[in-house]
């Protein structure tokens, strides 16, 4: 799983010696054989090796980028990821023995960078569409804490450990006969769930987690789930039942469907907003040509695309914003270069200037808004009409 830091690394990295060597592939096994991811490294490791002849670099580092490419080569080769993976990044720098993989939840455009950094859009831009979510489990006396984050998990043993063993009952020796056992052990589950919603609340800002998913039985999930401290249970999206002891399999399937069920209801909301300002010709635009429009203009607030929508276009080899059609960039007068699919080159601009991007998978409405729409921050010559009006009132 990629953690915060790995991603600030990632973000910093200036290779001092040698290359930065990035490589994305698409291996979404819905539409694309296992030869061609072969056959597509190939050809990608070939132009870079042509590429680095051409370098003004010494002798060291062209030999480590070899290395950095053959390794990559061999482990695409080599491998065989499990089907939820729809893309591989790697970042190699041989010189300064650097080398990530990441198996990726979504697909990518199949591309290979060599700089002094890592080419990290597509990278980010799927980082920004996804829940770094806590996953917490618990019963009357334990607690377990699973982070969960693009399609992944990982468990936080340290976490069991450090949530207080609940503490004796108050008065005990005073009224230790009197008290029914019933009532100590409700004082004991509340004294622990108490604790656990504490140390949650360090947790999350600690490892950043935007989300909370609480697993236990009932009633106990729902009164931890108020314990919470209002900026967690303001992130809370879902709770279920779960043994606490459950596999971590289990525990992420029944996540990633919380998860799900809360964008389902996410897009559910977004594509009404955008239907309705669409249909007064509001903050929204729809259709392709519109939204790369807006995408040119710097006007993109939120974008909501489909998630299989493709689209040929072209894009700027200068400053990479998309076009969908002319001869220059709009933007910076740079060569443009056709692309067999210009909207991953669209959510990468869309990321880089801030705005929001959503894939939409199970809103049939994203069908009438052509499968691409964006809400806007501004109308064309809204600010000139103001203007005008302020002073015909003078
Ligand atoms: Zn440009």
């Amino acid at each position: 799983m990629i953690g915060h830091q790995e991603v600030n690394l990632l973000t910093n990295y200036i290779a001092r010696e040698g290359v930065a060597i990035s490589f994305y592939l698409n291996t979404d096994g819905s539409e694309r054989a296992r030869s061609i991811w072969d056959i597509e490294t190939k050809d990608l490791v070939k132009k870079a090796r042509k590429e680095l002849d051409g370098l003004n670099i010494g002798r060291k580092s062209v030999e480590a980028a070899d290395e950095s490419l053959r390794r990559i080569q061999q482990f695409v080769s080599m491998e065989n990821p499990a089907a939820r993976y729809k893309s591989l990044a790697i970042f190699a720098n041989s010189v300064e023995h650097f080398y990530q993989i990441y198996w990726l939840p979504m697909p990518v455009k199949s591309n290979l960078v060599i700089d002094t950094n890592f080419y990290l859009r597509p990278l980010l831009a799927m980082l920004e569409e996804h829940y770094r979510i806590g996953v917490v489990l618990a019963d009357s006396r334990h607690v377990r804490l699973f982070e969960v984050y693009m399609d992944e998990i990982i468990e936080h043993h340290d976490f069991a450990l450090k949530a207080k063993p609940a503490r004796k009952p108050l008065l005990e020796t005073f009224m230790k006969r009197e008290k029914r056992l019933m009532q100590r052990k409700e004082e004991q589950t509340r004294f622990h769930l108490g604790s656990v919603a504490e140390l949650l609340k360090s947790m999350s800002a600690n490892r950043h987690l935007d989300k909370i998913i609480i697993g236990a039985r009932k009633p106990l999930g729902d009164h931890l789930a108020r314990l919470l401290h209002a900026r967690l249970r303001n992130n809370l999206i879902g709770v279920f039942e779960i043994d606490i002891h459950a596999k971590e399999n289990e525990v992420l399937s029944k996540a990633l469907a919380a998860e799900r069920g809360f964008e389902l209801d996410e897009e559910r909301i977004l594509l009404r907003k955008i239907s309705v300002e669409v249909e007064k010709d509001g903050y929204a635009v729809k259709g392709i040509k519109k939204v790369v429009e807006a995408t040119q203009e710097y006007n993109l607030q939120v974008l909501a695309v489909a998630e299989d929508f493709s689209q040929p276009g072209l894009v700027c080899t200068q400053c990479g914003m998309p076009h969908i059609e002319g001869a220059a960039c709009v933007c910076c007068g740079g060569m443009l270069v056709q692309v067999s699919d210009v909207v991953y080159d669209l959510v990468e601009e869309a990321v880089r200037q801030g705005a929001t991007v959503r894939h939409i998978r199970g809103e049939n409405l994203i069908g009438s808004l052509e499968n691409i729409a964006a809400i806007i921050k501004f109308k064309k010559g809204e600010l000139v009409q103001l203007e005008e009006t302020a002073e015909t009132e003078i």
